[in-house]
C-alpha cells in the first residue's frame, strides 16, 4: 500500500470503530506517514524551518492561492504539525483539526470561530477553568461580547438560559468540571444548543478521545489543552480545536494564521509522540483512579470523594453513558475531613511521590489545591455556594503502580494533616 492510501485509510473520516480501524490503531498510525522522495520515515520528522521552497513559481502561486496543497510558510502550515492534526482529527471523528500554541489559544480560536460580534451572548458553564472565565470577561468582554453563566448539570436551567433574549450564539462547557468533577451530558447539551440556534464548544481537556468524542455526540467544536493528556508527560504546551463541519476549517485556519498562536514543530512532535500511547495511558490512569477513589472512600480522614465512577456521584449515570466504559476518567477530588488551609498545605508538603503540581493528565500522579491555585481569587461565600470546601484536594491520577500512590496518600494523610 502506498503512503497516500495508508494516510487515507487512517486519517480523516476514520471516525469510529464501526467505520474504520480501532482507536489505538488510529492513535499509533494516523498522520504519521510522509514521503521523502519515495522513502518513508517511520515517524514524522521535526521540520524545523520557517519557510518552504516550491519547485517553481507557478506552484508557489497555486499553494498560496489555496488551489494546491503544499507548504510555504510555517505560520500557515508545517508538516510536523499537519501530522498531529491528522491523527487528532481521526481520533475525534471530526472533519478537521487545527493545532494551537496552547489550550487557551485553542479556546480563543474556537470562540472567534463562532463569529461573536458586539452584543452577542456566550452561554457558559459556571464551572469553567479560571483562565476561561477571565478570557470571557476581558478579551471578549472588551468587545462587548456578553457572558451568561449557568449550571450545566441543571438541564432545566440551561433550557431557560438558552431561551432568554438575546439568544446565546454559543454554549461553552467542559465535559468534566474543575474541581468538583461534575459531568456534563454532552449529547443532551449539544442538542439543546442546536435547537436554540446556538453552536456548542466542548472543552474536553479532562476527557481525551479514548474516553469521549464530543463531535460524534453532536457537539460542533471540541477543544483540548494538549498540554494535558495528549502530551501526557509534562513536557509541552499546546492546544487543539476540531470541528464537525468541514466548512469551518478554512475560517479556523484563517484565525490561526492571523492570530498567529501556532504550535511549533518540536511541540507538535512531542504531542504526536504522546498520542501514540494515549489509549494505553488513559486506560491505566482510569483503572488507577478507580482504585484510588475506592481507597479514599474507605479512609476515615476523608469526608467525601468526588469521582464519577462511584455510584453515589450525582452524575454517575450520565458518566456511564458518556464515557467509554468501564472507564470513568482519571480526575478526582476529595475532601480531607475538617481540614483548613494550613492542614492541606501540610498534607501537600508530606507527599513524597505524588507531585503537588497545578496541572493534570500527565503520567505522574499530581495533586492541586483549588483554594491556592485555580480558585484563589474566589470569595469565601462564592466558594461555599459552589461547594468548594477548604479541605478539597484535586487529583490527576497517573500511571504509577497504584499501591505506591495509595501508600503515599496514606502516609501524607497520617503525617501532614
Ligand atoms: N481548559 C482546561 C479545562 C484546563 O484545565 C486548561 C489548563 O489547565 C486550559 C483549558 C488551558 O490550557 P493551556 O494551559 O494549555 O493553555
Amino acid at each position: 500500500m502506498d503512503i497516500s492510501e495508508r494516510n487515507g485509510m487512517l486519517s480523516r473520516g476514520a471516525g469510529t470503530e464501526a467505520t474504520g480501524p480501532g482507536f489505538a490503531t488510529r492513535a499509533v498510525h494516523a498522520g504519521s506517514h510522509v514521503s521523502l522522495n519515495g522513502t518513508q520515515p517511520t515517524n514524522v520528522p521535526i521540520y524545523a524551518t520557517s519557510t518552504f521552497l516550491s519547485p517553481n513559481a507557478s506552484m508557489l502561486d497555486a499553494v498560496l492561492g489555496g488551489e494546491q496543497a503544499g507548504y510555504v510558510y510555517a505560520r500557515y502550515a508545517n508538516p510536523t504539525v499537519t501530522a498531529l492534526e491528522a491523527v487528532v482529527c481521526a481520533l475525534e471523528g471530526g472533519a478537521a483539526t487545527v493545532a494551537f500554541g496552547s489550550g487557551m489559544a485553542a479556546l480563543h480560536a474556537a470562540l472567534l470561530l463562532c463569529e461573536l460580534e458586539p452584543g452577542a451572548v456566550v452561554l457558559a458553564s459556571t464551572d469553567l477553568y479560571g483562565a476561561t472565565h477571565t478570557l470571557l470577561a476581558t478579551l471578549l468582554g472588551q468587545f462587548d461580547v456578553q457572558s451568561r453563566f449557568v449550571e450545566m448539570t441543571d438541564l432545566a436551567a440551561v433550557e431557560q438560559a438558552l431561551a432568554e433574549e438575546p439568544r446565546p450564539r454559543v454554549a461553552l462547557f467542559e465535559t468534566v468540571s474543575n474541581p468538583l468533577i461534575k459531568v456534563a451530558d454532552v449529547a443532551k447539551l449539544s442538542e439543546m444548543a442546536r435547537a436554540a440556534g446556538a453552536l456548542s464548544i466542548v472543552d474536553s481537556t479532562f476527557t481525551p478521545p479514548p474516553l469521549v468524542q464530543p463531535l460524534l455526540l453532536g457537539a460542533d467544536i471540541v477543544m483540548h489543552s494538549a498540554t494535558k493528556y495528549f502530551g501526557g508527560h509534562g513536557d509541552v504546551v499546546g492546544g487543539l480545536v476540531s470541528v464537525a463541519d468541514g466548512e469551518r476549517e478554512a475560517t479556523l485556519r484563517q484565525i490561526s494564521k492571523l492570530a498567529g498562536a501556532v504550535l511549533g514543530p518540536f511541540e507538535a512532535f512531542l504531542i504526536s509522540r504522546g498520542v501514540k500511547t494515549l489509549a494505553l495511558r488513559v486506560r491505566q490512569q482510569c483503572e488507577n483512579a478507580a482504585a484510588l477513589a475506592s481507597w479514599l472512600s474507605d479512609n476515615p480522614r476523608v469526608a467525601r470523594v468526588h469521582y464519577p465512577g462511584l455510584p453515589d456521584h450525582p452524575q454517575h449515570e450520565v458518566a456511564s453513558g458518556l464515557l467509554r466504559q468501564p472507564m470513568f476518567g482519571a480526575m478526582l477530588a476529595f475532601e480531607i475531613a475538617g481540614a483548613e488551609r494550613e492542614e492541606v498545605l501540610g498534607f501537600l508538603d508530606a507527599l513524597r511521590l505524588v507531585l503537588p503540581a497545578t496541572t493534570l493528565g500527565d503520567v505522574y500522579t499530581e495533586v492541586s489545591y483549588p483554594l491556592m491555585s485555580s480558585h484563589r481569587e474566589w470569595a469565601p461565600a462564592q466558594l461555599r455556594r459552589a461547594g468548594i470546601t477548604p479541605g478539597l484536594v484535586r487529583v490527576s491520577v497517573g500511571i504509577e503502580d497504584i499501591e505506591d500512590v495509595i501508600a503515599d496518600f496514606e502516609q501524607a494523610l497520617a503525617r501532614g494533616v
